[in-house]
């Protein structure tokens, strides 16, 4: 069965593409400017006996979006049976200095990336009467975070979309989820200042940053067939940080 991974060259994305690879899921490989590590994942994906290939497509961008699902359909003869969206950008400031390219920056690879990819893998999937569509969000589309206000927007975006094309699509035989990770170490957390780290980990019950590998596994659950009973839901992957 065929797994679409956007932005998986590398971080949470790239340990998504492996998990699904190493649970029999053929995978495309999505990145936008990381060419190098996207092959090298892709020759790793290869080893465990699985179809693989990587596609460059900025999913920000609707046409680019068109021609990475024609050239998956080509490549693999068959369409996207799982799609994850899981590309995502950060152009942090506080609102006042927040200039419109960094909200539509964000909003833009995001949010609007979903629903791209969402509207050319659906017809397909309905097609086939079976479909896995997992979105990520982030614990910050739930609880918002001072100086993501363009960030925090896109991923409660992602949210509301994520349940009204699961009650669109429930008859369908397409279940649509959501994960909410909270603070996983890639290179997206790699920049923050040390001070700030320090002031998130200590709002973390289990005490420690998340690994991709811990948001991958969320995933696999989700895209399994036998979980055809769970859809609409958001799951935080987030070591206790958003319980109520
Ligand atoms: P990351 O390490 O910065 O990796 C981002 C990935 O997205 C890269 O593979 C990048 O590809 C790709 N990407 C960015 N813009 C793209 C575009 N326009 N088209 C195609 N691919 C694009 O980030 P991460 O931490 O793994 O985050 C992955 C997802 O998890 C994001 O949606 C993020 O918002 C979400 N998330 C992360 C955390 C966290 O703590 N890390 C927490 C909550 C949610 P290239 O390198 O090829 O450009």
């Amino acid at each position: 069965m065929l797994a679409l991974v956007t932005g998986s060259s590398r971080g949470i994305g790239k340990a998504i593409a492996l998990e699904l690879a190493k649970n029999n899921f053929d995978v495309a490989i999505n990145f936008n400017r990381n060419s190098e590590s996207a092959e090298k994942l892709c020759d790793e994906i290869k080893n465990f006996g699985v179809k693989s290939d990587f596609f460059q497509a900025d999913v920000s961008d609707p046409e680019q979006v068109k021609n990475l699902f024609k050239a998956i359909k080509e490549k693999f003869g068959e369409p996207v049976k799982i799609l994850v969206n899981n590309a995502g950008v950060t152009r942090d400031n506080l609102l006042l200095r927040m200039k419109n390219e960094e909200w539509n920056a964000v909003i833009n690879t995001n949010l609007n990336s979903t629903f791209y990819c969402t509207h050319e893998a659906i017809r397909d999937m309905a097609r086939a009467k079976f479909g896995r569509i997992i979105n990520i969000a982030s614990i910050v589309g739930l609880i918002g975070n001072p100086g993501q206000a363009n960030y925090a927007a896109s991923k409660a975006g992602i949210i509301g979309f994520t349940k009204s094309i699961a009650r669109e699509y429930a008859a369908h035989g397409i279940t649509v989820n959501a994960i909410a990770p909270g603070f996983i170490d890639t290179d997206m957390t790699e920049i923050l200042k040390p001070e700030v780290k320090d002031s998130i980990l200590k709002s973390i019950p289990i005490g420690k940053m998340g690994t991709p590998e811990d948001v991958a596994k969320a995933v696999l659950f989700f895209a399994s067939e036998e979980n055809s009973y769970i859809t609409g839901q958001v799951l935080a992957v987030d070591g206790g940080m958003t319980m109520c």
